[in-house]
């Protein structure tokens, strides 16, 4: 072995563990593969300082960066019945269920916080896409529900934040019943006067995609994202032509006014709060 090679092999070593690590100070970045420094990572919100990749967030973070500092409480998740179907595939279903929440701390994929963004009040509900793929199934149109409730109550806006890979399969029909259940949810909110804003993020795709994702009043996305019914290689494979190559992305879906804006995440705090008192207050003064 020459010196290099062994210089190179003793620098991938130290590479690999760090990335592997669980406690390490370095993070790859998934879109342009530099390592960035962890803290200076989560000072900038999650986002590269490189190449501005937006990195997947759950729910405490969403609410952290969103809401004016302690103003804000997380809404217990209401309990639905467990594995309906006793469903199982490699594994049982609850045995799924236990893993998503170990490796979480979460009940289920979705949750509700409310507080105040720029001193105006907001119900916020993020998706989790670190527990099952953010699947939606009955706790997560449970917890949709109660969400849009608590804005009622609390005369505010409804936010929610997607990632989803789509219907939670475990849980059969039940599961695509959560679609017009939300939706129905989303016509509670309108006539009591409040709007439904859609926040997507990297990735929505399937069931949540074709339900309350495209359903917002005002539809934003973070930059990149993947947002998609069916996946591009599927479409392919049917229509047999080549898709472009932004096709399913937050800023091709712009382009073809499919959704309102894209808003970078730094932004989105400040952008939220300008939407809720232009929504709001004009409703008020009418
Ligand atoms: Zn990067």
């Amino acid at each position: 072995m020459t010196w290099i090679s062994r210089v190179r092999n003793a620098l991938a070593y130290v590479t690999t563990r760090s990335t592997e690590s669980p406690d390490n100070l370095w993070h790859k970045c998934k879109g342009c593969g530099t390592m960035v420094f962890l803290k200076e990572l989560e000072a900038n919100q999650h986002v590269c300082t490189h190449c501005d990749h937006h990195d997947r967030i759950g729910p405490a973070k969403r609410f952290e960066y969103l809401f004016d500092a302690d103003s804000y409480t997380v809404l217990p998740s209401p309990k639905v019945a467990e594995d309906p179907l006793k469903f199982r595939d490699q594994k049982p279903y609850p045995a799924r269920l236990k893993a998503a929440r170990a490796a979480t701390g979460e009940q289920d994929a979705f949750l509700n916080a409310s507080g105040t963004i720029h001193g105006r009040r907001a119900v916020i509900g993020v998706q989790d896409f670190a527990f099952m793929g953010g699947s939606m199934g009955q706790a997560v149109g449970e917890a949709f529900i109660a969400g849009v409730e608590a804005a009622i109550a609390d005369r505010a806006p409804y936010i929610v934040f997607t990632a989803s890979g789509g219907a939670r399969m475990q849980e059969g029909i039940l599961s695509l019943m959560q679609m017009p259940r939300t939706t129905v949810a989303i016509e509670m909110l309108h006539d009591a006067g409040l709007p439904y804003i859609v926040v997507l993020t990297d990735p929505t795709s399937g069931g949540v995609m074709a339900a309350y994702a495209m359903l917002g009043d005002v539809q934003i996305a973070e930059p990149r994202a993947t947002l998609a019914f069916t996946g591009r290689r599927v479409i392919e494979n049917t229509i047999r032509e080549k898709l472009p190559d932004d096709f399913q992305t937050s800023e091709y879906y712009l382009e073809h006014g499919l959704i309102d804006m894209v808003t970078h995440r730094k932004d989105l705090r400040d952008k939220l709060g300008q939407l809720i008192g232009l929504l709001c207050e004009a409703k008020q003064a009418a």
